[in-house]
């Protein structure tokens, strides 16, 4: 069993084509398959190095280490090896129309009510048109002849698929300058590397008919395919383009790799969509009968439930790298206490602010008597003990309870309604502070 993701370097990876990426390696694991990583940059014009670079980190920031990675522009002579053989067959035929030729054929036939099928006036060359056409300095575009049949195949999300060839145009395989398109090299390789499960999103499923005959003109058994549907954001369709969240943005907002991947392992499937203990778990509990094949829509704020719930169970060792610059002195101690009443890690700072900075205590006038008696009661060493004897001693001196009793405190020494524990801000704050502020002192 082997799948392959196949990513062409023309942007950076957007969470659309990452699930791809995802899939295909959950499947593999699943399996005990291996996991290919094949970058289609025959795109010499549109392909970038630093895009190659980048999808790289990416996968390798959601935890996706392939077993392999190949890159198009190093098998080209493969490619030409296949259309040797195309040429053999008779399935690979020189066409010399012009862009524009093109494109008026197309509006005629649409003019008439018919489809947009390329008519093969190519076909009717002889060997001596050719010649004349080449002598006099014109480059051919190269297409595949499909046979007229019905092409169908049983698609892991979609089912049953059917198209017939008959309706469908001659596919452009070699441009006038000489470059593949997408369909020969991706067929080339898959049979070469042996894929046996080619999962990608639905917009290839029409070139998945085209290949499907490309793979017995070549010899090759087609291996099963698996189409899954595209993820929409509320706008439409994602695309690079489009601006759709990038992989590296949701990096740049410290969204752990487990909660997207945990998000898009379950999205357009029937598991529900929440956090996994794993990567591990996410692998045994893949199964691609579980997708279906209606769009998804991509929520942000679903990603965030589940990067909060993340967040809630964090140790402090997995914070750690993610943490700025500024906070960097931000100790286990801090992480513990403040971690269940974060939403985001950039919420830190403001608890980190109140722990490690001055602010201006909030006090209500009624309250000032009894912040001097807490200031006067409060232990000289602070300890995870001292919230329970000091409250203790204060209430029953006081007579307040409850949150008469607590709420003054807790504004006097966060400045703030809700928050951690008291208990755990207590020795965090420190007792320089926490005196000051009891007393209304800005420190
Ligand atoms: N390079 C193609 C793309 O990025 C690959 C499609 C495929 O998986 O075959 O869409």
């Amino acid at each position: 069993m082997k799948t392959r993701f196949a990513p062409s370097p023309t942007g950076y990876l957007h969470i659309g084509n990452i699930r791809t990426a995802l899939l295909c390696f959950l499947y593999a694991r699943k399996e005990n398959g291996q996991f290919i990583l094949r970058i289609d940059d025959t795109d010499e014009e549109r392909s970038k190095e630093e895009y190659a670079q980048a999808l790289q980190e990416d996968l390798a920031w959601l935890g996706m280490q392939p077993d392999q990675v190949y890159r198009q522009s190093e098998r080209l002579s493969l490619y030409a090896q296949a259309v040797e053989t195309l040429k053999k067959e008779g399935r690979l035929y020189p066409c010399f129309e012009t862009a524009e030729e093109l494109e008026m054929k197309r509006k005629l036939q649409l003019g008439r009510g018919q489809p947009p099928i390329y008519d093969r006036a190519a076909l009717a060359l002889t060997e001596a048109d050719i010649q004349t056409k080449l002598a006099s300095g014109q480059t051919p575009h190269w297409r595949f002849k499909l046979n007229n049949s019905t092409i169908a195949w049983q698609d892991e999300v979609r089912g049953a698929v059917k198209f017939e060839a008959g309706h469908m145009s001659d596919p452009i395989l070699i441009r006038e300058n000489g470059a593949y398109t997408y369909m020969l090299p991706s067929t080339v390789d898959d049979i070469e590397m042996q894929i046996s499960h080619v999962l990608r999103g639905e917009d290839h499923v029409s070139n998945t008919a085209i290949q499907i005959q490309l793979f017995e003109a070549l010899g090759a058994t087609p291996p099963t395919f698996a189409h899954n549907a595209l993820i929409q954001s509320k706008e439409g369709k994602l695309s690079k383009r489009k601006g759709a969240a990038k992989v590296r943005e949701l990096r740049e907002m410290n969204i752990a790799p487990l909660a997207v991947s945990s998000f898009l392992a379950t999205l357009g499937s029937s598991n529900p969509v929440d956090l996994a203990a794993s990567i591990d778990d996410l692998i045994s509990q893949f199964n691609i009968s579980h997708f279906s094949r209606s769009a998804t829509q991509y929520s942000l704020e679903e990603l965030m439930r589940l990067n909060t719930k993340w967040l809630h169970q964090a140790d402090f060792n997995s914070i750690k790298p993610m943490l700025p610059v500024e906070q960097h002195s931000i100790d286990e101690d801090f992480w513990l206490a403040v971690r269940p009443n974060i939403t985001a890690l950039c919420e830190l700072s403001d608890w980190w602010t109140i722990c490690k900075e001055a602010i201006t205590p909030d006090i209500d006038p009624e309250d000032r008597d009894f912040l001097i008696s807490a200031e006067a009661l409060l232990p000289t060493t602070l300890n995870d003990q001292t919230w329970q004897t000091w409250t203790s001693a204060l209430k029953e001196q006081s007579g307040r309870k409850g949150k008469p009793l607590f709420m003054p405190l807790r504004r006097a020494m966060t400045g703030q309604d809700h928050g951690p524990e008291l208990a755990d801000m207590l020795p965090l704050i420190g007792r320089e502070r926490i005196t000051q502020r009891l007393l209304g002192n800005r420190a």
